[in-house]
This record gives structure tokens, C-alpha cells and sequence, in this order.
């Protein structure tokens, strides 16, 4: 049995303004007061896990312990089945400093060459934890396949080139709240409420 959050303040133990603004977000029905990791300049700890529970469960845990706060982290990433789920936790690093994901997808895209499985997996885990180091874990997925050229300007990272199973247009070119309503962010986030937070 997962514990329940009753506290009123939580950390978003994310320097992406984004993900922060997103959780932030989907956390508004339960009324608890956000705060990022930036706003009470926590550092940023080093991804060294293997997994992307692992990743996301060492940033909150390193807040949480910093802060004296729960503290909620995601760390999410693209699996792709012809190059044995990379980049899987390295989707980030593979943008490089700049953060350049058409090269990333460039790179995706040349890797598979002529393997005609372009399926792929978004992967999202969201680690909750307290300051007495008791944590919970979820994972969300969502399945799909790989197009290319890439498609549409909307999203972020690899999503102009992931078609959703059941899905007509790229994440890059779909409503970004049917992106957000069935994403792998959204299936994680569903698990962590049914466990954790009481009915809105
Ligand atoms: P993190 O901040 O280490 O979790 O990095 C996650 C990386 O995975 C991002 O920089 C993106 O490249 C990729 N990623 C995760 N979720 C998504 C998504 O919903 N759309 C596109 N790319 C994503």
C-alpha cells in the first residue's frame, strides 16, 4: 500500500521550466502548493542511474533531503526497438549541450538505417519523496513507431517524429492536450494519483 500525501507544500525537483509548469499543472485539483527545485536553488544532481526510475528517484530524493520537503522528479526518455532501447535515459544527452534534437533525430533516424522495425517506446517515471526518505515510483508508456521526415512543430524533443499507436498525426502534430491526456507523462501521473493522493 502506497503512502498517501497529506502534506500542503511540494518540491518539483526539476530545473525545466516546462515539466515544472506541466506538473504544476496536473497537480492543481489537489491544491497543493508547488515550488521548483530553481526557486529554492537546489542543485541539479548528477543522472547517474541505469534506469529512468533510478534517475527520477535520485532528484527527489536529493531535494527532498535538501529541503525538508516531499519532493516529486520525472525522468523520461525514447526506447527504440532496432537499437536495443536506446537512447532510452540518454534521450536527453543525445541533444547535446545545445539541446539540438533534429540532430538527435537525424542520429535516431541513421541508426535504424534499413531495419524495418520503427517501433519505439516513450518511457516517463515519476519518483515522490519525503524527507524520511520514504519513496514511491510509477512508470508510464506509451507505444508507437518512428516516421520519417519528421512531422509538425508543436511538442518538444522527438516528438515530430513518434506516431502514438492509434494515433494519425506525430506528437509534433496532434493537439498538445490529446498529447497530454494519453502520454506516457500521463499514464505515470494516473498511477501516482490513484496511489498516493486522496480523491480530489
Ligand atoms: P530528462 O530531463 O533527463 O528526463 O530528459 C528527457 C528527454 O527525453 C527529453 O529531453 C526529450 O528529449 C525526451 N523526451 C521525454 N519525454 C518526451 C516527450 O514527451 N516528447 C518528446 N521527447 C521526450
Amino acid at each position: 500500500m502506497a503512502r498517501t500525501f497529506i502534506e500542503q507544500r511540494l518540491i518539483i525537483a526539476s530545473h525545466n521550466p516546462g515539466k515544472v509548469r506541466e506538473l504544476g499543472e496536473l497537480l492543481l485539483p489537489w491544491s497543493v502548493e508547488v515550488v521548483s527545485a530553481a526557486q529554492l536553488s537546489l542543485p541539479e544532481p548528477e543522472e547517474t542511474g541505469l534506469t529512468f526510475i533510478e534517475n527520477a528517484k535520485l532528484k527527489a530524493d536529493s531535494a527532498a533531503l535538501m529541503a525538508n520537503l516531499p519532493a516529486l522528479a520525472d525522468d523520461s526518455g525514447l526506447e527504440v526497438n532496432a537499437l536495443g532501447g536506446a537512447p532510452g535515459i540518454y534521450s536527453a544527452r543525445w541533444g547535446g549541450p545545445e539541446k539540438d534534437f533534429d540532430a538527435a533525430m537525424v542520429r535516431v533516424n541513421e541508426e535504424i538505417g534499413n531495419n524495418p522495425d520503427r517501433g519505439a517506446r516513450f518511457v516517463c517515471a515519476l519518483a515522490l519523496t519525503w524527507p524520511d526518505g520514504h519513496s514511491e515510483v510509477f512508470e508510464g508508456t506509451v507505444n508507437g513507431a518512428l516516421v520519417w521526415p519528421p512531422r509538425g512543430e508543436r511538442g518538444f524533443g522527438y516528438d515530430p517524429m513518434f506516431l502514438a499507436d492509434g494515433d494519425t498525426g506525430t506528437y509534433g502534430e496532434i493537439d498538445p492536450e490529446k498529447k497530454h491526456a494519453n502520454s506516457h507523462r500521463a499514464a505515470a501521473f494516473r498511477k501516482l494519483i490513484d496511489a498516493c493522493f486522496p480523491a480530489a
